[in-house]
């Protein structure tokens, strides 16, 4: 049986593992290295592992130890987001350990996670398993969340309660807001501009929808507001715009595109259907031609009772109270697979994203601690055992 490598050499090789996931073609890469590495490490310690594939050079990896109905899912994705070398003072594919943090691409979000999830689960793998614990690595999060789309869509995995490790400075996070982005394209009929007659005018079209969806937005933010959000309102933000060519032409198409972040409580789709009912009407009067379409699949808005049973776990783990955050995750689509879910990770989301990434050391022991008192609990007790205790 190979030896397993130190968490810090698993994490070595796993930033050394490029895998950029982009909606641009020509930066995105494949996450098999990184599917494979984690693979041979839990199968090495007794995990049954499966490897699914979701499209052309993506997987996810389901890898389970123990059996049965029940148990804990410890998620998340192996991908990255793309990054500019020239602005790191490091090569973000080296892990480099400096003033007590750990450089590299993906460190805390959130290939980090991985080494910290194994190793807590290590030491307990030598006792009986009551109920499996199931280690998930996902492909594309940072692009279009195909992979967790893929699970969801499949039925799998299943387990009664699920925690996914993005960098939350160890706080459980038990709702996050959704993302919708919309495109909105108005065709009218060019002309010479000298005589409006000769044409329809899509900007003007266009003027009259960013009134509607401006309407639309104050209304929204009348209807909904969660004050456990810095931002507590639902937000409509215009991202850009484009149409015509010539002064002197009268503008023939003008295309708008807009981002939507719904809180818990609203429904994607139902908003979709809201917008198309405001909107069309507008595109009829102006008699113009009207295609609103979806950007990418969107991710519904997340939210876990905030009494829940593991919400109140992991306050008591982790010595903090439950929050909201602004970025949206896998939550809802594991959520739908029936778990109850949580996210909760090593590293700050402030490092995620931007140049000189890094998870800090002293983030490593306590997220190892939380996760294999977590596993110790899910996995290990039976839970009818709980109930039978004495009060
Ligand atoms: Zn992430």
């Amino acid at each position: 049986m190979p030896r397993l490598p130190t968490l810090q050499e698993q994490l070595r090789q796993l930033i050394a593992t490029p895998s950029v996931s982009c909606t641009r073609a020509e930066l995105d890469m494949s996450n098999e290295g990184v599917i494979l590495l984690l693979e041979s490490w839990l199968s090495s310690l007794g995990f049954r592992t499966e490897i699914m594939p979701i499209s052309p050079g993506k997987f996810n990896l389901l890898a389970t130890y123990g059996s049965g109905p029940g148990g804990l899912v410890l998620a998340g994705h192996t991908d990255t987001v793309p990054c500019n070398p020239e602005r790191w003072q490091s090569d973000p594919f080296k892990l480099v350990e400096k003033d007590q943090r750990w450089y590299g691409l993906g460190s805390c979000d959130m290939k980090g996670f991985f080494p910290i999830a194994i190793e807590a689960a290590r030491p307990l793998l030598e006792q009986r398993f009551q109920e499996p614990l199931i280690i998930l690595a996902t492909a594309d999060e940072e692009s279009s969340m195909s992979g967790a789309r893929a699970l969801a869509a499949a039925g799998k995995p299943r387990a009664r309660k699920a925690i996914i490790g993005e960098p939350t400075s160890l706080k459980p996070i038990y709702q996050h807001k959704g993302i919708m982005m919309q495109g909105l394209r108005l065709t009218g009929q060019a002309g010479h501009s000298s005589n409006p007659a000769l044409g329809n005018n899509a900007m003007e079209a266009m003027h009259l929808m960013l009134a509607e969806l401006l309407q639309f937005r104050s209304e929204l933010q009348n209807r909904y507001q969660d004050a456990s959000f810095a931002v507590s309102v639902p937000t409509l933000n215009l991202g850009c715009i484009h149409g015509g060519d010539n002064p002197n032409r009268i503008c023939a198409s003008c295309e708008l595109e807009f981002d939507l972040r719904p809180l818990p409580g609203m429904d994607n789709d139902a908003l979709h259907a809201e917008l198309e009912r405001r909107l069309r009407p507008v595109a009829e009067r102006a008699g113009v031609e009207f295609d609103f379409y979806p950007l990418f699949g969107g991710v519904p808005a997340f939210q876990n009772a905030r009494d829940a049973e593991l919400v109140q776990i992991c306050e008591q783990l982790s010595g903090q109270p439950a929050e909201s955050v602004a970025f949206a995750t896998e939550g809802p689509f594991l959520q739908q697979l029936g778990m109850e879910t949580l996210i909760l990770g090593p590293g700050s989301i402030d490092q995620a994203h931007q140049p000189n990434e890094y998870l800090a050391l002293d983030q490593i022991d306590p997220a190892i601690g939380i996760l294999r008192r977590l596993i110790s609990h899910y996995c290990l007790t039976s839970p009818s055992a709980e109930v039978q205790k004495p009060k």
